[in-house]
């Protein structure tokens, strides 16, 4: 006996859920499969206890400043398993709510793995299931390089589970999750190095964004080392671990991090039972619409490997839900324009073009910059600097693109994003008055 449903998704994370809730909010029958755990990357190992841990790690900056602000915080001590036992608490709460929000919109849910028979058919937790359309959201996975040793690091999935926090760290890579966790190790109290293969970290963002957030990082005690690939890992008789790189540099740590990169999560899913195919990357292949190569499957999220945020992977999800259910009010994704931030201590905030990038897509290029000491730190010795900056071209005035690495350059970023997306001129910015004193006013004021 198998059971029917309109539409089978497969991941409860970010993407599927989305999709799931709302199509069943569409008058869909709707079931839903997740093998791991309830709220997906995002929740359990990524997005929000990233960042609670690097709220954590900024309290070493904070103390220092209240004792110029008059206050004496005593000798303050951090403990890691009592951060580590209260994240666990605030995600277990948020796992409990992703369960009522599914089970209170009419879907079905089957918390166990999922595996596709055919173009219709889903074999989860030992019963067959008949759908119309089926779903697949099932996320990524960390991938560590191929190298001798590369079993004695840990990757993003476990450094949230730690018993202790290592006296060294290493961390391996340069994208979003290298200078995440570098910086709340670091802020955290461990002796914190990163090495990226490359010649300066976030590939892809503005070079002078890279170049701020390079110096703030050493002047908070990080090491940095570049262009250094990694070729071994051995693990000494003290316990210890040695990484030693291609050209010859050797790094002692407690801990070897790896955030080089992540792959699409296929494991056991049966695509090779429909049509559905995977690039040459390993993400799963799919049309405008979200369609694989068999019609009736579709795919988003990080599965499909376009942009690995989450905010994207809702709008998928929406916009399949849209697209089966609810036709009349679908609208594509627009993947332009896309404000990310990376929660690096200090926080990059970034929407538009980078310098380089709007000049390699042929604009002529105004550039509007601000480096300044955030009056909160004006009492004491921290010497931080916040850097914003303006990409306008110079031909219609329009805002292409808005850099910040200061505190909270998220928030203040978002909302520029919707500046953006209107269309915003630079004149537009200019005639804004702004909210002062704020370290965002400086967007409205720059000259
Ligand atoms: P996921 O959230 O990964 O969900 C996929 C789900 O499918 C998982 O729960 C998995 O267990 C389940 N699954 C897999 N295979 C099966 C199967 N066969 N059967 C049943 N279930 C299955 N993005 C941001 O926007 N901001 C951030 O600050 C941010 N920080 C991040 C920090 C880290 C450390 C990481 C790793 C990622 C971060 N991201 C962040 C990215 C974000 O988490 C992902 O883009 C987002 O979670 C993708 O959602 P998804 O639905 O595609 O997949
Ligand atoms: P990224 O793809 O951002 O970065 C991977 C890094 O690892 C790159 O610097 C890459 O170098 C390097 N690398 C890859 N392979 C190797 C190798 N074999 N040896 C040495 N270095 C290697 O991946 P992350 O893992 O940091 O994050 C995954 C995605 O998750 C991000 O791209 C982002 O979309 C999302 N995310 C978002 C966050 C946010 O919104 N704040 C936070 C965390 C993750 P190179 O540059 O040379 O290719």
């Amino acid at each position: 006996m198998s059971r029917e449903v309109d539409l089978f998704v497969i991941g409860a994370g970010s993407g599927g859920v989305r999709a799931a809730r709302f199509a069943a909010g569409f008058g869909a029958r709707v079931a839903i499969a997740e093998s791991r755990y309830l709220g997906g990357t995002c929740v359990n190992v990524g997005c929000v206890p990233k960042k609670l841990l690097s709220y954590g790690a900024h309290f070493h900056e904070d103390f220092a400043l209240a004792a110029d602000y008059g206050w004496d915080p005593g000798k303050p001590g951090f403990d890691w398993p009592t951060l580590i036992a209260n994240k666990n608490r605030e995600i277990a709460r948020l796992n409990g709510i992703y369960r009522s929000l599914l089970l209170g919109s009419g879907v079905t849910l089957l918390e166990s793995h999922a595996r596709l028979l055919g173009p219709h058919t889903v074999e989860a937790g030992g019963e067959l299931w008949q759908a119309k359309h089926i779903l697949v959201a099932t996320g990524g996975w960390p991938q560590k390089p191929d190298i001798p040793g590369a079993e004695l690091g840990i990757t993003s999935n476990e450094a949230f589970f730690l018993p202790q926090l290592p006296r060294r760290v290493l961390v391996v890579g340069g994208g979003y999750i290298a200078v995440e966790f570098a910086s709340i190790f670091n802020g955290l109290g461990a002796e914190t190095t990163l090495a990226y293969r490359g010649g300066l970290f976030l590939r892809g963002f503005d070079q002078g964004v890279r170049e701020h957030l390079r110096g703030e990082l050493l002047s908070k005690g990080l090491k940095l080392e570049f262009n250094a690939e990694p070729a071994r890992i051995m693990r000494r008789g003290d316990g210890s671990l040695a990484t030693s790189f291609k050209d010859g540099r050797e790094i002692a740590s407690d801990c070897v991090f790896f955030a080089t990169g992540r792959r699409a999560m296929t494991e056991g899913l049966g695509l090779e039972n429909c049509a559905a195919k995977l690039d040459d990357k390993g993400y799963i292949q799919v049309d405008e619409h979200f369609a694989t190569a068999e019609p009736s499957v579709l795919a988003i999220g990080d599965v499909i490997g376009r942009v690995q945020l989450t905010p994207v992977a809702l709008a998928e999800g929406m916009a399949v839900a849209r697209r089966l259910f609810r036709p009349q009010e679908y609208r594509p994704v627009d993947y332009r324009l896309i404000p990310t931030a990376v929660f690096s201590l200090p926080n990059i905030g970034t929407v538009g073009l980078s310098e380089e990038g709007a000049r390699e897509a042929g604009h002529e290029v105004k550039v509007f910059e601000s480096r300044f000491r955030p009056l909160r730190l004006s009492l004491g010795e921290q010497g931080e600097k916040t850097l914003m900056k303006l990409v306008v071209d110079a031909s219609d005035d329009r805002v292409l693109g808005c850099h910040m690495v200061g505190p909270d350059a998220g928030e203040i970023i978002q909302g520029l994003a919707v500046a953006l997306r209107a269309g915003a001129t630079k004149q537009v910015f200019d005639e804004t008055l702004g909210i002062h004193p704020t370290a965002a006013e400086e967007f409205v004021t720059m000259r």
